[in-house]
């Protein structure tokens, strides 16, 4: 099945308000794929900003998190609810980061998802192993955990849109990378344990590999048959990079 590829930025606690209109006039002026799905994650003070000006451009706005309720005493959140207001319809969920620095478990990740849904938000769902479980072997013991809980109560008809990353956590910020092959290992596998979920939508779903993934390296795992484009934090932050990942 035809799988149309995604390059998605991941801005994370970078760019300024500034810094990030100006990233877009620049990305403007660059000849950019329109086989290629463009999507940047980026901090829910600039959202309403970035939507606004990215109009026609191709290039689609999301959000790096959000909470599950749709409003309440929940000091420093923001909800779908908020984030569907300004028409911001895509969310990043379980990055890693979320899951190691501010805690966030299986439980509240699949809470999350199905918050997004409901409000139709199209989320990217994060997974992926530490250093210590691939070197213990585990890496596919995990992924399928994090797959299975964060589908959890969702029909097929739910999930038809989510998009997956696949991102080993040893592999983010840190220029060391798997192989391709080893990336494709992983996705594969991924998308084994969504078939036994739910059949054919495994074949439909988008399944992309990130972790220090560059202009020099992206080729390789685009190449692979299971890998559907990209989510790349560092190499996303500058319009030349993430312009050169866009046209691969
Ligand atoms: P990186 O980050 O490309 O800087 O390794 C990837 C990510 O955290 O999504």
């Amino acid at each position: 099945m035809e799988r149309r590829p995604i390059i998605a930025g991941n801005w994370k606690m970078n760019l300024t308000n500034s810094e990030s209109i100006k990233f877009l006039d620049q990305i403007f002026q660059m000849s950019l794929s329109d086989n290629v799905e463009k999507i940047i994650y980026a901090p829910s003070l600039f959202l309403k900003d970035m939507i606004e000006k990215v109009t026609t451009s191709g290039i689609i706005v999301g959000a790096e998190n959000c909470y599950y309720e749709d409003k309440g005493a929940y000091t420093g959140e923001i909800s779908p609810l908020m984030l569907k207001d300004i028409d911001c319809l895509d969310c990043l969920i379980g990055h890693s980061e979320r899951r190691e620095i501010f805690k966030e478990d299986d439980r509240l990740i699949n809470k999350k998802i199905k918050a997004l849904i409901k409000h139709g938000i199209r989320p990217l769902l994060c997974v992926g192993e530490s250093s210590s479980e691939k070197d213990a072997g585990l890496t596919k013991d995990k992924v399928k955990v994090q797959i299975e809980s964060a589908f959890e109560g969702l029909s097929r008809d739910d999930l038809k849109d989510i998009i997956i990353a696949y991102e080993p956590i040893w592999a983010i910020g840190t220029g060391i990378t798997p192989t391709s092959s080893e990336a494709e290992e992983t996705i594969k596998y991924i998308r084994d344990v969504i078939r036994g979920i739910h059949g054919d939508l495994a074949d439909s779903i988008r399944i992309l590999y990130g972790g220090s993934v560059k202009p020099d390296n992206i080729e390789s795992f685009m190449a692979e048959e299971n890998i559907d484009g990209a989510l790349v934090g560092g190499a996303s932050l500058n319009p030349t990079s993430y312009s050169a990942l866009v046209n691969y």
